[in-house]
């Protein structure tokens, strides 16, 4: 089939809400006469998403799941979709409805009519969200454009890509993604469309504080390696303000003054000191992120699969 579209939906835990999701997508697709598929990855689930889903294969043929061992999260939900898609272009989308399927229509007529590679979805705000998650994730996104160019604003893993560009983003080899940067940083024939969020039915977002700033940190340290150069900069500082230190310890000393210099030398224990913990502290994070992309890991494991065709290996390699 011609202009095949692919629907990735990586799904955790959304017994309630993915019989309807699946409903709204087949007859949205099915209004605009639009050739697609659905890939699910359930991510794990414990509760019957999975039973719904595969009860829904049954029902619609274009129907295709995966279901992974245990929860590997989001992210290899993501590749783990991509990886099984057929079709001439993937749009990634969250099993809430939070990303809505008419955008889809729109974003998919922008790659069959004017022939974008890449249809990135922004959210036009923000939605409701506490003072504190805004501030940091401002902060984050100045800090990764600053240092590594890449703007991610308002940006979100809703995204429409080509053929080529998936099996380029699919072929890039580390463990540790982060598909809403890996897929602009390939660059391509790029365009936006603005979307509003909806509340999610449910009134529940998986994302704890902790594991968002987790996420912030791993982008940060894919993407750019200036944090391991503050390091040096902190060190040529530091060496020059202790210089001066010396100096004037010294003056004090030949001056007869030399408890005085007492505060200074604290000073100086206290500053370098955790200036030599903080850069350990980012030396370890980078040295352990290549740990984990030397131990090559697969990105996934599947234990089951429905309505997927042609053999192929099982695991995100
Ligand atoms: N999700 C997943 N694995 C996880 C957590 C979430 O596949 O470990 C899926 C979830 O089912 C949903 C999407 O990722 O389809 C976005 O999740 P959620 O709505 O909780 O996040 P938010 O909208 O707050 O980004
Ligand atoms: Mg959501």
């Amino acid at each position: 089939m011609k202009n095949l579209l692919s629907i990735v939906i990586p799904t955790y835990n959304e017994e309630k809400l993915i019989q309807n999701t699946v409903n709204t997508v087949v007859e949205t697709m099915t209004l605009e006469n639009i050739p697609f598929e659905i890939v699910f990855v359930d991510d794990g689930s414990f509760d019957s998403t999975w039973k719904i889903i595969s009860q829904n294969t049954n029902t619609h043929p274009n129907i295709k799941a995966v279901k992974f061992s245990r929860n590997f999260g989001k992210e290899s939900a993501i590749f783990a979709g991509l990886d099984f898609a057929k079709g001439d272009c993937c749009v990634v989308m969250d099993c809430d409805l939070q990303h809505p399927p008419k955008i889809v229509v729109e974003m998919y007529k922008l790659w069959l009519l004017n022939d974008f590679d890449i249809v990135e979805g922004r959210k036009s705000s923000r939605g409701k969200e506490s003072f504190l998650n805004r501030f940091f994730a401002n902060l984050f996104y100045k800090l990764l454009r600053a240092t590594s160019g890449i703007d991610l604003e308002n940006a979100s893993d809703f995204k429409l890509m080509d053929r080529s560009v998936v099996d380029i983003i699919k072929a890039m080899p580390e463990r540790q993604t982060f598909f809403r940067a890996m897929s602009s940083w390939v660059g391509y024939k790029v365009t936006k469309v603005y979307f509003e969020v909806p509340k999610r039915k449910d009134d529940r977002s998986r994302w704890s504080f902790k594991s968002l700033f987790k996420l912030a940190v791993n982008s940060i340290t894919s993407y750019t390696t200036i944090p391991m150069q503050i390091v040096t900069i902190f060190g040529v500082t530091f060496f020059i303000f202790a210089l001066a230190a010396s100096v004037q310890t010294v003056y004090m000393k030949l001056a007869g003054k030399a408890v005085e210099g007492f505060t200074t030398v604290i000073l100086l224990l206290l500053i370098i000191g955790s200036v030599i913990m903080f850069s350990l502290g980012i030396i370890g994070l980078y040295l352990s992120k290549i740990y984990e992309e030397i131990k090559s890991r697969p990105r996934y494991i599947v234990s089951e699969t429905i309505g997927i065709k042609e053999g192929r290996e099982d695991i995100g390699l």
